[in-house]
């Protein structure tokens, strides 16, 4: 599942080659992708004629800020936000419009001299919005209020994080995985800044000490921007804007290494499961299992 890097990742790309053209038009392919309003055809009848100023990511958001012109006057009025997440498998591609549409195409819109952006997502679980320029996004992404803050924001402190785990029974790695607690990780970076820090993954939030706390907020921001600097990651179906890999996944500690020798100890990656989901971690460097 792409996380905050890939996102990012994709945003960068968006920024590129996607503003300020003229949205042409569209096809949805699978109705259920467009997750508002609930009609494709107001879907596509909100976004034609529309440009993008600028991509805006939040979390694992993206979001488009629309605008339109009227007549010939030049005229630019607000219309609204076009906002995507891609949740499991979802790809923003740009491409030719004469380029053969994929299997797993579900929506297209339609650019200026022959460009399109192709929202292509095998699982289906990724899903597209248009918010009217008259409502804001939070009100109708709901996932979009319930989100903690953004790494590289200063609200994201040590202070904030040592109040937050206080007391918290959970294994510190699910703790991570909560996008109300910090956005955009999940279990590729949880995984890597959890090895950073020394602390296994199943150690109870509530038993990390201060200082291992400020060595885990460190841990998350270094991986976050090293995966971003690599233009995100090889593991999963991620692909930037323009269908290639990020290279994070040569550089990982531990992420997907089950097996394979820790790159500071040599020791074997393991791999456990926790809340259903599995966590790699090496047993000799992350010793820390709390107080
Ligand atoms: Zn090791």
């Amino acid at each position: 599942m792409p996380e905050l890097p890939e996102v990012e990742t994709v945003r960068q790309g968006l920024n590129q080659v996607t503003l300020q053209q003229m949205i042409q038009g569209g096809d949805v392919l699978l109705d259920r992708t467009v997750a508002y309003p609930f009609s494709s055809a107001d879907f596509l009848a909100g976004l034609r004629g529309t440009a993008i100023t600028q991509w805006q990511r939040r979390g694992k958001y993206l979001l488009a800020e629309l605008v339109s012109r009227d007549g010939g006057d030049g005229e630019v009025g607000a219309a609204g936000w076009l906002g995507v997440h891609l949740r499991m498998t979802g790809q923003l591609l740009w491409m030719h419009q004469d380029e053969p549409v994929q299997k797993h195409c579900r929506v297209r819109l339609l650019f200026p001299a022959g460009q399109e952006l192709r929202f292509v997502d095998q699982r289906t679980f990724g899903q597209m919005w248009w918010i009217p320029p008259e409502r804001r996004p939070e009100e109708i992404m709901t996932g979009l209020a319930l989100l903690g803050p953004e790494p590289f924001s200063p609200e994201f402190s040590v202070v904030y994080l040592v109040e937050q785990l206080r007391g918290r029974k959970r294994p510190i790695k699910n703790a991570l995985l909560d996008q109300g607690l910090v956005a955009g990780v999940g279990n590729i970076y949880a995984d890597e800044a959890l090895f950073l820090s020394g602390i296994q993954p199943q150690t109870l939030a509530a038993s990390l000490t201060g200082k291992q706390i400020e060595r885990l907020h460190q841990a998350v921001l270094k991986v976050l921007q090293d995966s971003i600097d690599a233009r995100g990651t090889t593991f999963s179906d991620f692909r930037d804007v323009s269908g290639i890999n990020g290279n994070y996944g040569g550089i990982a500690w531990v992420y997907d290494r089950k097996g394979e020798p820790c790159r500071v100890c040599g020791s074997g990656i393991e791999r456990i499961k926790l809340a259903g989901r599995s966590a790699h971690f090496c047993p000799q460097c992350q010793r820390c299992l709390g107080n």
